[in-house]
């Protein structure tokens, strides 16, 4: 008996229910005021209509989510490459004795090149003259929206040092042990990696 009063009392609610299209304009506050109140008025005492409206949210939050791209497919991700030229004074040490690491450092040479994406990327690495023993690094990088660009060294998973692209495009670290890093680039719109840079 208590399932068909349910059902009888359905019935009853929803002969005086607004349609979906109504709910789904209420929901989104587009009823003209006098007809918003009706059915906010209805909605106070039909539990039907007052779930109607609850799956229209869910709905809507869910395709609201579904719309936004996610970050993966915003940001454009480079591997940066290796132009020749630039770092490589010491004549074809790198090739002749397969030790790259060797050849990669940049302090007896100019700069590194580097191509990533649509960017170029030049690093000058050098002693730092205030703290012996240890390098510098100067950056530049052309070809990229320069604004909230954040320039990382990391080793391993751990980030040794951070700092902001200034907007021309320039950064630099100094103080640096020497060893091997990545070097990461990222903006809002793109993300360049240096896999090995070797000072
Ligand atoms: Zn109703």
């Amino acid at each position: 008996m208590a399932h068909m009063d349910d059902s009888l009392k359905a019935a009853l609610y929803r002969i005086t229910c607004p349609d979906g299209a109504t709910l789904g304009n209420y929901h989104l506050g587009l009823l003209a005021e006098t007809a918003a109140q009706q059915v906010a008025h209805h909605l106070a005492i039909c539990p039907l209509c007052t779930r109607e409206i609850a799956q229209l949210e869910a709905f809507l939050a869910e395709t609201a989510v579904s719309l936004q791209p996610s970050t993966g497919e915003r940001i454009k991700v480079w591997i940066a490459k290796r132009l020749p030229g630039g770092g490589q004074n010491r004549q074809g040490m790198g090739a002749a004795t397969g030790t790259p690491a060797f050849a990669l450092r940049g302090d007896n040479g100019g700069p590194l090149m580097y191509e990533a994406g649509d960017a170029q990327l030049s690093l000058e690495i050098q002693d730092d003259p205030e703290h012996p023993g240890r390098k510098s690094i100067l950056g530049l990088v052309l070809g990229i929206e320069t604004e909230a660009v954040e320039v990382k060294l990391l080793q391993g998973d751990g980030v040794v040092t951070a700092v902001t692209l200034d907007e021309i495009g320039n950064f630099s670290f100094t103080s640096l042990a020497t060893g091997s890093y990545e070097l990461t680039l990222s903006g809002q719109t793109i993300e360049i990696h240096v896999p090995d840079l070797n000072i």
